[in-house]
């Protein structure tokens, strides 16, 4: 469970140095974000000034956190590696895959045997590869970090977008795919595009009703969906001093809903305060040694419009509490003009059910704060009017809270406690609906209000508020009850008005737990069985994929010419097949069926070249692999945009496709395609887009001079015995192209850790 103190010290040690250069090279004074990414820069990387938001950096991550979801993938590629251990300390967490129907205990229970096949591969490869195991129940992966793991001035990269809630702890924390974790694990830099910087100073201090959510819940409204995408938002200003190390991280957490890459705060009292009181005070103490480097200069908080791309500022004493939605979390509503945009947009008044909790706002000043709300209910007998569930996101918070007699005050008030995982904010919620085609309402504490987000019924409302706000709206069961000026009237016709929330930030007796549900790994793990059932449909051992042939490819066939958006979704559906992400085989029989087929304008119908019949992509597909023969696969702009979902590119590498040609490629994608061994081309003119025929065979010439900056050939032997010969593009660096010559840039990882024993 331990952090690694001398993993921190040493950061610590060479952190001002490291800054010093930076400041050398930029020529200037630095926000707290350059100084963290220039301390992080990979090994024998030159310390030079960044173009924000175009070049492309290596850094040397110090953590690596994984959700049980997507570790799967990750821990199966990361096998592949040859290594002993990890090169970096990671940990597992088990939490999204406990639904949510009955309460903690019985929810848990059932997941236990539901997911077993999924927890005993996690928990043995976690062992055998010193990786620290989070039971399931232990709680939410974010939540756990700040507890245990966040510390300031580190980075972190985790396989969940809301890894960035650690920036709470003033951690650089960013949310990557399986395939990223599993080269930072391997012993790799990891990449990434230099940020573009958003400076938030926030002034004055909350009072009353509002609380830390409401800052976000401001600024998405601000910046929204996408106002955030490619930048790091810093917050400072002696408002963001003021704010609770927790409430810094429910901020962090949400900066995900704008697209940012991730948000931060610079070290202060609080965060040593949140530190000592989780055990951690080595760290605060060698934080607050170095404390000048872990805030930005001076002269960059004094004059932020020099120093970030944007400058955003909100007076926290004028800020009210705010209600986001419906369908999007930027839609942001004072709660002043929240009733009345109920009414005037038709929303379902009603509010069924409040859900408060998740890895975005669980923590002990929120629980107090919401059960000094629920208290006042019970005390003027009043009994709350809507469902009402509460998430704690560890065990630590739950016990602590149950100890101090919260989550008592919460069932009293009608409340049902559920397991210390994600739940209801990932769609693991059997919701009670009678009806679920009726419009209705619910508020939640979490982070995403997307459609179906939460119970998969389109016909939901949900909204975004902080815990006190939901707790208040579902005791009086409506969305338009303003807790700050309206009153209750109980069952005898006694009025009363709630109070403001109180809260505590940190217990007064400390945090306390039983059993956190922490397995450590073994010291050695090389005797340790990973466990995998060979008939499972779940997971599967991955086999290293084949090395280059050594020649031109001759004689491929054309799989697909997809037409317009073609996104990672299309290429590799979520929803159901999300259970499957374990196991490539099965998984792979989703490739490309959301693609639009150019020559028929159908979606998962292709022309089979073996027999001239239409069948499924993945069906074609699997027909010519069986027949020894390779395809290619013809996209249009963009191609592989949205997650950085690795199954995109693995799919198609297992079943046989050789390259995708397109107009151009969302670069995560490209890349994950070159780590796989796959040819990822593009059009050098985008017009031989239209020379590509339905029944075309491929050959790709070019390849045994294979070169950075050499155009490859293409030549498409068309039906009628004609054939257009094309030049395509290729961003392959020497280093990429030894990946595909070897097939994989794990088979390479393989070779070199093997030569270097
Ligand atoms: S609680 Fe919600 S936002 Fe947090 S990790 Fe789980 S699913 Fe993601």
């Amino acid at each position: 469970m331990a952090f690694d103190i001398d993993m921190i010290k040493k950061l610590y040690s060479n952190f001002g140095a490291r800054i010093d250069a930076a400041r050398t090279a930029t020529g200037k004074s630095l926000t707290l974000t350059e100084k963290i990414l220039y301390a992080h820069l990979w090994q024998g990387a030159a310390t030079t000034a960044f173009e924000r938001g175009k070049d492309y950096v290596e850094f040397a991550p110090d953590r690596v956190a994984m959700q049980d979801a997507t570790a799967q993938m990750a821990l199966l590629q990361f096998m592949q590696a040859g290594r002993t251990k990890v090169a970096v300390p990671s940990t597992v967490h088990c939490d999204h895959l406990i639904q949510a129907e009955v309460g903690a205990v019985e929810d848990l229970s059932k997941a236990k045997t539901q997911n077993k096949e999924v927890y005993d591969f996690l928990a043995s490869v976690s062992n055998k590869y010193g990786i620290g195991f989070w039971k399931p129940g232990a709680g939410i992966i974010h939540q756990v970090v700040l507890e245990q793991y966040a510390f300031p001035g580190g980075m972190m990269i985790g396989t969940d977008s809301h890894t960035v809630n650690a920036g709470g702890l003033g951690i650089i924390a960013i949310g990557v795919g399986g395939a990223d974790a599993c080269d930072v694990m391997a012993g790799l830099p990891w990449e990434l595009k230099f940020p573009k910087l958003i400076g938030v100073k926030l002034t004055g201090k909350l009072s009353g009703w509002t609380a830390s959510k409401d800052i976000i819940l401001k600024v998405a409204g601000i910046l929204t969906v996408k106002g955030g995408t490619g930048a790091i938002l810093e917050y400072f200003g002696d408002g963001a001093k003021s704010l609770s190390c927790t409430g810094k991280g429910t901020i962090c957490n949400m900066g995900a809903e704008i697209g940012a890459t991730t948000s931060i705060f610079g070290y202060d009292a609080k965060m040593g305060e949140y530190l000592r009181g989780t055990g951690r005070a080595e760290i605060a103490d060698g934080a607050d040694a170095i404390a000048a480097h872990l805030t930005g200069d001076d002269e960059v908080y004094a004059n932020p419009e020099a120093y970030f791309d944007q400058v955003i500022e909100i007076n926290l004493t004028e800020l009210e509490p705010h209600i986001n939605g419906p369908f999007t979390p930027d839609l942001a509503w004072p709660i002043s003009k929240f009733a009345d945009a109920v009414k005037v947009n038709g929303w379902p008044d009603k509010m069924e059910v409040g859900l408060i909790g998740s890895c975005t706002n669980s923590s002990y000043e929120d629980i107090t704060r919401a059960a000094s709300i629920a208290k006042q209910a019970t005390d003027n007998n009043f009994k709350a009017k809507a469902e009402f569930t509460i998430t704690p996101g560890s065990e630590q918070v739950r016990y602590t809270v149950e100890r101090d007699g919260y989550l008592d005050t919460f069932e009293k008030m009608g409340g049902v406690v559920l397991a210390n995982a994600c739940g209801p904010c990932i769609g693991q919620w059997a919701r009670h609906s009678t009806d679920p085609n009726r419009k209705n309402s619910i508020v939640t504490s979490y982070n995403r209000n997307f459609s179906k987000r939460n119970d998969g019924n389109p016909n939901t409302h949900a909204f975004v508020a902080s815990p006190e706000i939901t707790t208040a709206l579902a005791i009086a069961g409506s969305l338009s009850f303003n807790p700050l000026t309206d009153y209750l009237t109980n069952d005898k016709g006694e009025k009363f008005k709630l109070e403001e929330p109180l809260g505590i930030e940190m217990p007064v007796k400390g945090f306390a737990v039983e059993d956190a549900g922490f397995q450590a790994p073994a010291e050695d793990g090389s005797k340790v069985e990973v466990l995998v059932s060979p008939t499972s449909d779940r997971l599967q051992i991955l086999q290293p994929f084949a090395a280059w042939e050594g020649t031109d490819l001759k004689g491929l066939k054309l799989l697909i010419k997809a037409k317009g958006k073609c996104t990672t979704d299309h290429i590799s559906m979520a929803g159901p097949w999300l259970k499957f992400r374990g196991h490539l085989d099965n998984i792979s029989n989703n490739m490309l069926i959301g693609a639009l087929n150019f020559f028929n304008e159908k979606t998962d119908t292709v022309k089979n070249q073996l027999t001239g019949e239409y069948g499924t992509v993945p069906g074609t597909q699997r027909a010519y692999k069986a027949a020894g023969i390779g395809s290619v696969v013809v996209g249009d702009e963009n191609y592989g945009e949205g997650s950085s979902r690795e199954h995109a590119a693995m799919e198609p590498r297992f079943l046989g496709v050789r390259a995708v040609l397109v107009k151009s490629f969302a670069r995560i994608h490209e890349t994950n395609l070159k780590k796989q061994g796959m040819l990822g081309l593009t059009f050098a003119d985008k017009e031989d887009y239209n020379k590509i025929q339905e029944d075309d065979k491929i050959d790709i010439i070019g390849l045994t001079s294979f070169a950075p900056g050499n155009q490859l050939q293409m030549v498409f032997n068309h039906a009628d015995g004609t054939a257009d010969t094309i030049n395509v593009n290729h961003t392959y660096n020497e280093q990429q192209i030894e990946w595909f010559k070897a097939g994989a840039a794990l088979n390479i990882i393989r070779r070199e850790f093997e030569a270097s024993k």
